[in-house]
C-alpha cells in the first residue's frame, strides 16, 4: 500500500482542468489503488487524480466509506442532471477545515470508462450524486469555494489562511 500526498489549496494544480485518458494509458494506472488506499485512510468518501497531483481525468468514490465498495471512473462525463437540487454540507481533503453547503443535482447518470476502457453508463442519486458530482468538479479545477457566493467564500478563505 502507498499513500499518495493530497494537495491542498491553493496548489495550482487543484484549479486547472485535467486532461482525458487515452486508451495508451490505461496500461499504466496502477497509481489509482494508491488513490484508493489514501482515500480510505484520509477518511474521505472520494478522490479525484488532480487532488494527488496527476491532473487526469480520473476520479476513486466511496459514497459508503467501506473498503471494497469502492468505484473507479475513468474519464467521466455527466450526461444528466436532475433539475431537482438539494443543499447539504461538503468537506473536502484539499481544503483542510473547510466546509459549506454547495446546491447540487439530486440524480445524474454519469459515462464513463472502467479501468480497462470498457463503457460504464450509471446512475447515481443523493449523497453519491453529491460525491461523484464533488470529484468530477476537481476534474475541472472546481472546489467548493467556488460554489458559493462571493461573500461565503472570502468568508472561508478567511478562515482558512488563519489556520
Ligand atoms: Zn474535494
Amino acid at each position: 500500500m502507498a499513500l499518495l500526498k493530497v494537495l491542498e489549496y491553493p496548489n495550482p494544480i487543484l484549479t486547472k482542468k485535467a486532461s482525458l485518458v487515452s486508451k495508451n494509458e490505461l496500461k499504466s494506472l496502477r497509481f489509482v489503488q494508491d488513490m484508493i488506499d489514501t482515500m480510505y485512510h484520509e477518511d474521505g468518501v472520494g478522490l479525484a487524480a488532480p487532488q494527488v497531483a496527476i491532473s487526469k481525468r480520473i476520479i476513486v468514490v466511496s459514497p459508503d466509506a467501506q473498503r471494497g465498495k469502492e468505484r473507479i471512473y475513468i474519464n467521466p462525463e455527466i450526461v444528466e442532471s436532475s433539475k431537482e437540487e438539494e443543499i447539504a454540507v461538503e468537506g473536502c481533503l484539499s481544503l483542510p477545515g473547510i466546509s459549506c453547503e454547495v446546491r447540487r443535482a439530486k440524480k445524474i447518470k454519469l459515462r464513463s470508462w472502467d479501468l480497462n476502457g470498457a463503457e460504464l453508463a450509471e446512475e447515481f442519486e443523493n449523497f453519491s450524486a453529491r460525491v461523484v458530482q464533488h470529484e468530477i468538479d476537481h476534474l475541472n479545477g472546481i472546489l467548493l469555494i467556488d460554489r458559493v457566493d462571493f461573500n461565503r467564500r472570502q468568508a472561508l478563505l478567511g478562515s482558512y489562511r488563519r489556520l
